[in-house]
């Protein structure tokens, strides 16, 4: 597989470099020079998900690494289940919360671990990465162990929920994890900016697991195919799929998928009141505001990085960025939306009820749709509860973080301070 640079397309690099670099000259994110397209979408559809996946993969990697790595690759990440379950009579909600830190995350992350043990044989590789909340857990829980890899997290202090923080803070080993006195935009900031800097990048040869890196979007492409194929089986018409979106991974990964030939009708983005991405869809002017907190804490994102790799899908493929639709839900609408979906039966989060939500504004009559659970009800169990005035078990998960310890060490939205930080932890 090769990539090109999307500020410098004369920088061209493997999957291998891409997947160490993560992000290119002048912070430019890495694109595929070639989308492949699958054919026999029937027979694939009928494959179960981790058979199919091996070939989804496949027809990106197997090129350069084997099919044989790439078998190994998803047999060891995807280790999960992926349900589609029917809301209501239009509406189904693709479960992406079974993996080990319950939120879609764990694909990517998993997916990512794996390809970094195997492409990075025999040198250290640090991390560092940012978190508005669901990544750094994925993260944390792919690498915790794996010994040639040191994980340093980045997160927004008191802007995420104590289990939440937990589920990544804990572990210890080779997680470091530390909690910024700012928002999640400025965590992304000092990542981009450490990654800047050349006594940094050169000394300690960093990586970035963020939705950025390119690993994390192939393995995401494979559930909107199994999304697809259970669809498939109870209904005639292609499903309308609305993605709760923050820095819009999910949906440049849903993008791909269509590129490669997946029958989607249309795409939703799907925003809390972060919204820079439904605003510049109706109007054209893209114009992030500061960011805010939200019960969706996972979204609240004002300028969503993926966003050049959506534009770049859709003047690819010579889609029209009108063909898909952006909505954005204030914090009312999130509740009702929640409530909503409760009295219909069905337990929800707030991520995932503002995509089923979006659906319900977007979809006419004679379509059907499917939202993204990109998180299990438990992870948000404090909002889900106060919302919903109800009383949430703890799955296996977060019980067993719940009475541990917090390890983060705090500092200010400085870049100094983190950069010797960064020096004093990982030499
Ligand atoms: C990360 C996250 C999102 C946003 O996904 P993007 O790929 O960043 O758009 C939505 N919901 C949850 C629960 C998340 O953790």
């Amino acid at each position: 597989m090769q990539l090109y640079n999307l500020k410098h397309p004369s920088q061209v690099v493997s999957f291998t470099e891409a997947v160490k670099l993560g992000l290119g000259k002048d912070r430019g994110l890495f694109f595929p020079t070639a989308i492949p397209v699958l054919d026999d979408m029937e027979t694939l559809l009928a494959l179960p998900f981790v058979e199919r996946s091996k070939k989804v993969i496949g027809a990106w990697l197997a090129s350069e690494l084997g099919q044989d790595t790439v078998d190994s690759l998803v047999e060891k990440a995807f280790n999960f289940d992926v349900p589609l379950v029917q809301v209501d009579d239009n509406r189904y909600s693709l479960e992406l919360f079974h993996g080990p830190t319950l939120a879609f995350k764990d694909f990517g992350a998993r997916f990512m671990a794996q390809c970094l043990n195997v492409l990075a044989k025999d040198e250290t590789i640090n991390i560092l990465t940012a978190t508005s909340g669901d990544t750094g857990a994925a993260v944390a829980d792919a690498f915790f162990g794996l010994d040639a890899i040191n994980v340093v997290v980045l997160y927004p202090k008191g802007k995420i929920s104590v289990l939440q923080e937990k589920m990544f803070t804990t572990l210890g080993k080779n997680i470091h994890t530390v909690a910024v006195d700012s928002d999640f935009d400025a965590c992304q900031s000092l990542v981009k900016q450490s990654f800047e800097d050349s006594a940094i990048r050169d000394g300690l040869h960093l990586n970035s697991a963020n939705s950025i890196n390119i690993s994390r979007l192939l393995a995401q492409i494979c559930y909107y195919f199994e999304a697809v194929a259970q669809f498939k089986q109870q209904n005639e018409t292609l499903p309308v799929i609305a993605v709760p979106s923050g820095n819009f991974g999910n949906l440049t990964a849903g993008l791909f998928a269509k590129a490669m030939g997946l029958p989607v009708k249309y795409f939703v983005a799907a925003t809390n009141s972060n919204d820079t991405v439904p605003r510049y869809l109706l109007d054209g002017k893209w114009s992030p505001n500061t960011t805010v907190a939200t019960m969706s804490n996972a979204m609240d994102v004002a300028e969503p990085s993926n966003w050049p790799r959506v534009e770049a899908i859709v003047d690819k493929m010579g889609w029209s960025l009108s063909d898909i639709k952006g909505v954005a839900l204030s914090e009312e609408q999130t509740s009702n939306a929640l409530t909503a979906l409760h009295k219909a039966g069905y337990l929800s989060e707030p991520h995932g009820a503002i995509a089923a939500n979006a659906l319900t504004q977007v979809m006419h009559e004679d379509e059907k749709g499917i939202f993204l659970g990109t998180a299990h009800p438990a992870k948000f169990n404090e909002v889900v509860e106060a919302e919903l005035k109800i009383s949430l078990p703890l799955p296996q998960p977060l019980a067993d973080v719940e009475n541990k310890a917090i390890l983060s060490v705090d500092l200010p939205a400085n870049f100094d301070e983190l950069k010797a930080h960064l020096f004093k932890l990982l030499k």
